[in-house]
């Protein structure tokens, strides 16, 4: 294990249950000494519930993800057809280009949010 060169990882501190680093030879809040091996360890076990945390609101991350996309989406599509007269007989093209930004990057979240529900 190449502890000189792997990334600061946050874990809590055993004494104070602040969140610290392991690269902290002491606790920055109550000055505990803290234990390379022991502060690996807590890391990876916070690293673990977080995943749990994150696989458990994947879901309603994709559902909002899902409808933010949709109404992005729907917003973009009645802006174009509200503008669509005005973009045509030659004013107007701005907001007819910013709403075709609005039905790509809605539809993006939308999809998105469907996989993220469907992974999840
Ligand atoms: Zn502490």
């Amino acid at each position: 294990m190449a502890n000189g060169t792997a990334p600061a990882r946050v874990f809590q501190c055993p004494n104070c249950k602040e969140y610290i680093n392991t690269h902290m030879t002491e606790c920055r809040f109550c000055h505990a000494p803290v234990n390379a091996q022991a502060a690996l360890a807590a890391a990876a076990q916070l690293d673990k519930a977080n995943d749990v945390a994150e696989n458990g609101t994947t879901r309603s991350q994709g559902v909002r993800n899902m409808v933010i996309g949709g109404l992005w989406c729907v917003g973009g599509i009645l802006v174009t057809a509200i503008t669509y007269g005005a973009a045509s007989s030659g004013s107007g093209g701005g907001s007819y280009v910013i709403a075709w930004g609005a039905i790509v990057f809605g539809a993006i979240q939308f999809f998105k949010g469907v996989f993220q529900f469907i992974a999840g």
